[in-house]
């Protein structure tokens, strides 16, 4: 650090990301990325031209892929920002709403109390039930932002969206920002409630169902008055936060969605699987509606199985919070894979046992 930096910044904790191996060689069950290339239509999407036409700036209105997304949505395109992962709408979200504090979870994505401290919101955590799950009573009537992550990460919890609207409701002036980065995995969206509340930002991703973490593509659907407030901030930050090779990969991907939805249906269908083989393995597995699985064994420590499956080339993520460092999160990678994984689990228990 230098002497240079702003006094504000100099306490940050900054996020620390999963780990990006450099090889190909683990089996990558550690970011809730897709195990799945993006749709053949969407790797056949850029040509020589697009490259050459990197020259030029991207289009800061964004206003083709806006309008795919408006129709996939059944919204307006004025509803949808886009922004350079969702991670930035969550910034901009702390930037713009966070004035009269903030509350999210205690066990939530590691990124919020990032973006709190990085803006000066004052934050309240809030714990989950001892099942691990939310408490929507919690935010009722709250006056401040709020953040929910449905499903939650990296617990894969879902609630139902009466229990969400009940909080979007009952605090008319301030936002609630619903992270939406896993619902295709079977959660419910609160996109539908968009048009009736003007506190609701939904905020979704490329980077998990759409198969493209690596291009760097979120977008929020939201009331139009929170939808301006954000181009403000973008108009004010980085024009052109979505580059030209994103956004037409980003086009293809809206115009592929059959492809995605199958995809997402297999990664259920593997999800599932793999918590009932965990569990006959006497892992205690949450329930979950993203892809990914948290779960816990009695008989391993938690960052020992991680260590040890790191060990056999197979990487999931340990967190070091101390409500859940006997878990691990791991996410839904193909029928292989997970047959793999299980193997590995199975080998390392009955190492434990000897
Ligand atoms: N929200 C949640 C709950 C996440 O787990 C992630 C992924 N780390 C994000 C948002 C951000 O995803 P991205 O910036 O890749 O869109």
């Amino acid at each position: 650090m230098s002497r240079f930096l702003k006094e504000q910044y100099k306490s940050l904790e900054v996020y620390t990301p999963g780990e990006q191996p450099k090889d190909t060689q683990y089996i990558k069950l550690n970011t809730n990325e897709s195990p799945y290339p993006p749709a053949p239509s969407v790797v056949e999407a850029l040509g020589k031209q697009d490259v050459e036409n990197l020259r030029l700036y991207s289009d800061p209105t964004l206003s083709t892929l806006k309008g795919k997304l408006a129709a996939l949505y059944g919204v307006e395109s004025e509803n949808i920002f886009l922004s350079n992962g969702s991670d930035d709408i969550l910034n901009f979200a702390f930037m713009a709403f966070g004035q009269k504090g903030a509350l999210f979870p205690d066990i939530t994505y590691g990124f919020y109390t990032v973006f709190a401290e990085l803006h000066a919101v004052e934050y309240e955590e809030i714990p989950l039930r001892e099942d691990f799950t939310i408490d929507y009573k919690d935010y009722l009537n709250k006056n401040k932002l709020i953040v929910i992550a449905n499903p939650n990460a990296p617990t894969g919890n879902s609630r139902p969206l009466e229990e969400i609207e009940e909080i979007i409701r009952t605090n008319p002036d301030s936002v609630v920002v619903i992270d939406e980065a896993y619902v295709d995995f079977g959660g419910t969206s609160a996109c539908k409630l968009i048009n009736k509340y003007e506190n609701l930002l939904t905020v979704r991703t490329f980077s998990k169902s759409r198969s493209m973490a690596g291009a760097r593509l979120g977008y929020a659907i939201g009331a139009k008055g929170l939808i301006d407030d954000l181009m403000r901030l973008k108009f004010s930050t980085n024009p052109y936060n979505i580059n030209r090779l994103t956004t037409t990969l980003g086009e293809a991907t809206a115009d592929a969605e059959d492809y995605y939805m199958e995809k997402c249906k297999e990664i259920i269908r593997v999800r599932e699987y793999t918590a009932e083989k965990l569990k006959g393995l006497g892992f205690e597995v949450l329930p979950s509606k993203a892809n990914f699985l948290f779960a816990k064994s009695n008989d391993i420590d938690g960052e020992k199985l991680y260590k040890e499956l790191k060990a056999r080339g197979i990487l999931v993520r340990h967190f070091t919070k101390e409500r859940i460092c006997q878990f691990n999160r791991i996410t839904i990678g193909t029928q292989e894979q997970m047959e793999q994984f299980l193997l590995a689990a199975e080998e390392i228990l009955k190492g434990e046992k000897q």
